[in-house]
């Protein structure tokens, strides 16, 4: 599988767009670097370059960051002092074949993609990059919760709430460092695949009565479900982490106030894995790219 032939604009990004460029060079792409110019390591035959010397008109593809845009257009970068601006006069340059990719999407970016018209991906969006990514979300967790206790794991009453990708690999993850994990579900498929995982299934209906024993509340549902009243009946003890994009599914407001520790912990992967968490990235963009770049020469034939 190679990339020989593929012109692919990598725009701005952290230490995990290191590791897509890495794969992208050892794929024989030919790659136009922009916002890299603090970076002192180079890559052999890539060109480091400004946004203006771009030639969007040649480009297979663009690489946004993990978090796209600004809400006013500007992808940052930490290997340049200057944000970078992305316009919806550079995409309009492109071919019609040009694909453009960010971990996830904004106003902005769904406003511009929506006006070009060009095929656009979201990364995070994808099945196989959440459940890659669950992995390290799953050990920041652990790190978050041995760095906030003063008990072991093991032995500890978790609650899990949520068995998608990320809360079932974090409910797996404790059980095996040998906590007494229950995991919150509303679907009955999910409680039977808790009871198959060997957990303890409970409804998320059934919450304020769940939490009256935990010593760990690990939220992934990205809506207030950590109430106030469900706050109100865990152990003053108990520590939540909630994992939910932001602003998460707790009430931090209550939590304070009543004294119960709550944090929330977004992006985990790229705080303690920024390498695995870039080639878990680089993986998927490069297939992803290869399937492309397959349909075309198909296409031409
Ligand atoms: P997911 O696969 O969609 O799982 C979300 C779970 O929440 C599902 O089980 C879903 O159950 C449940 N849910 C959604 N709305 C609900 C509601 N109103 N009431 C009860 N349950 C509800 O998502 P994921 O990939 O696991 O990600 C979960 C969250 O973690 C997202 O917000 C994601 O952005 C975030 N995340 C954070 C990190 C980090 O480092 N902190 C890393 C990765 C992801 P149903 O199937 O019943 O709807």
């Amino acid at each position: 599988m190679m990339l020989t032939g593929m012109h692919v604009a990598i725009i701005g990004g952290d230490a995990r767009q290191l590791e897509v460029i890495r794969k992208l060079v050892e794929l024989d792409a030919k790659l136009s670097l922009v916002g890299f110019d603090q970076l002192a390591h180079h890559f052999t035959g890539v060109t480091k370059m400004s946004i203006e010397e771009v030639d969007f008109a040649d480009l297979d593809a663009i690489i946004l960051p993990v978090h796209g845009t600004t809400l006013d257009g500007k992808v940052n970068s930490v290997f340049s002092h200057e944000p970078i601006p992305f316009t919806e006069e550079m995409v309009q340059k492109t071919a019609k074949r040009c694909t453009v990719y960010s971990g996830i999407s904004n106003s902005y970016l769904d406003e511009l993609m929506k006006k070009t018209g060009r095929k656009y991906i979201q990364l995070f969006e994808r099945d196989d990059v959440a459940i890659y990514n669950s992995i390290p979300t799953a050990e920041g967790t652990v790190m978050m919760v041995i760095q906030h206790t003063d008990f072991t794991i093991h032995g500890s009453r978790i609650a899990v709430l949520g068995l998608g990708r990320v809360g079932m690999t974090v409910a797996r993850t404790f059980a095996a460092l040998g906590a007494k994990v229950k995991v919150g579900a509303r679907r009955s498929e999910h409680l039977a695949r808790i009871t198959e995982m060997g957990l303890e299934p409970f409804h998320l209906n059934d919450l304020e009565k769940e939490v009256r024993d935990i010593d760990v509340c690990v939220n992934t549902v990205p809506h207030l479900i950590v109430t106030a009243s469900v706050i109100a009946k865990m152990p003053a003890h108990t520590l939540i982490i909630d994992l939910a994009s932001k602003p998460g599914g707790t009430d931090f407001r209550y939590a304070e106030k009543r004294g119960v520790k709550a944090i929330l912990a977004p992006g985990l992967p790229g705080v303690v894995a920024p390498k695995t968490a870039g080639q878990i990235i680089a993986n998927v963009l490069a297939q992803l790219l290869y399937q492309d770049l397959q349909k075309r020469k198909e296409n031409k034939q």
